[in-house]
């Protein structure tokens, strides 16, 4: 592996984002960090407003503003900061250096506009250089890419099914070729029998690529078949983060294990779904110390007294809580 391989690629560091909703103020990313090596692929897990998306749409910088507040942090993109850059520089590194895949493919799409259209635009985006000839060959290239025929360039989204439109967005985020995707549940909107075609179609084009990716999800059976880094996200922050095949071999924060609990067991009949007990914090009214000793079967006064910090348990792999992982 080259030294450039090796180095971090993405570095995540002490990210913070608030939204303000009346006098209120939701603590939505508290703290976050992690890095990445280049063609890496990252699993962002955790349960429905746990600030997975939050955290994707501050590395594109696309945050409502107000009222969402980037309250400090870095983001580092190739050793570029992108904190520090200005909307026209970033509005470059979108779609040429960082692009996105949104949950439903409806909000990516332009319902009048043709599929083909759709991905010329972003190529002509990117490439001012090209004849337009030249990039509607890439284009319908493109669509064949992701196994739709040229021959569709010409029709519109109303004409696919949900998803064929989410492989015209895939498409689309590859246009330019970038070096890191978010792909932001990008097959929960999708039928059951189609969302694993897509997610084949994606670790099929990463590879290909070697793109890097930061894949969100809930579902930690998608974590396993794509990702090579797990971050467990809980109301806000990083709770375990570390190589997949550690946090999979020696689950050790009880909310991850908790997640895994809650996954069907199909080799076991009799198996019952144990959903965690209990519910996600007020963001607005985090509890003192440990902000899931609400929920935690093992919580005692120490949880409560204090926050706990991330603790490396074993070579990178991270765990916040303060009673677990130590007797490793
Ligand atoms: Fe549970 Fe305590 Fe660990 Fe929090 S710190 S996860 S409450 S054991």
């Amino acid at each position: 592996m080259s030294e450039k391989q090796n180095e971090a690629f993405l570095s995540v560091k002490d990210i913070e984002v608030i939204y303000t909703s009346g006098k209120k103020i939701v603590h939505a990313v508290n703290g976050v960090s992690f890095d990445m090596k280049r063609g890496e692929t990252l699993g962002l897990v955790g349960e429905t407003g746990a600030g997975k998306t939050t955290i994707a749409r501050a590395i594109l910088r696309i945050l409502p503003d107000p009222p969402a507040i980037f309250k400090g942090g870095r983001i580092e993109l190739d050793g570029v900061n992108l904190i520090d850059l200005t909307e026209e520089e970033m509005l470059k590194i979108r779609g040429d250096k960082i692009a996105m895949i949104f949950q439903d493919p409806m909000t990516a799409l332009n319902p009048l506009m043709t599929v083909g259209d759709q991905i010329l635009e972003v190529l002509q985006l990117h490439n001012k250089s090209e004849s337009k000839e030249e990039l509607i060959k890439r284009a319908g290239d493109m669509l064949e890419l992701v196994n739709i025929p040229r021959e569709r360039y010409g029709e519109y989204p109303h004409q696919f099914s949900g998803g064929m439109k989410q492989r015209v967005v895939i498409a689309m985020a590859l246009a330019c070729d970038p070096q890191l995707l978010l792909a932001d549940e990008p097959t929960t909107a999708l039928d059951v029998t189609i969302q694993a075609q897509v997610l084949d179609l994606i670790r099929e084009l990463r590879e290909k690529y070697q793109t890097s990716m930061i894949l969100i999800t809930h579902d930690l059976g998608v974590v396993a078949e794509t990702c090579d880094k797990v971050a467990v996200i809980y109301a806000g922050e990083i709770v375990e983060y570390g190589d997949k095949r550690s946090i999979y071999k020696h689950t050790t924060h009880p909310y991850t294990i908790g997640l895994f609990d809650s996954l069907p067991d199909i080799s076991v009949q009799a198996n019952r779904l144990k959903p965690i007990s209990g519910m996600p914090p007020d963001p607005t009214d985090l509890p003192e110390g440990c902000a899931f000793s609400p929920r935690c079967p093992y919580a005692t006064e120490e949880c409560r007294a204090a926050h706990p910090q991330l603790r490396e348990i074993a070579p990178g792999h991270f765990v916040r809580c303060c009673l677990r992982g130590k007797e490793e």
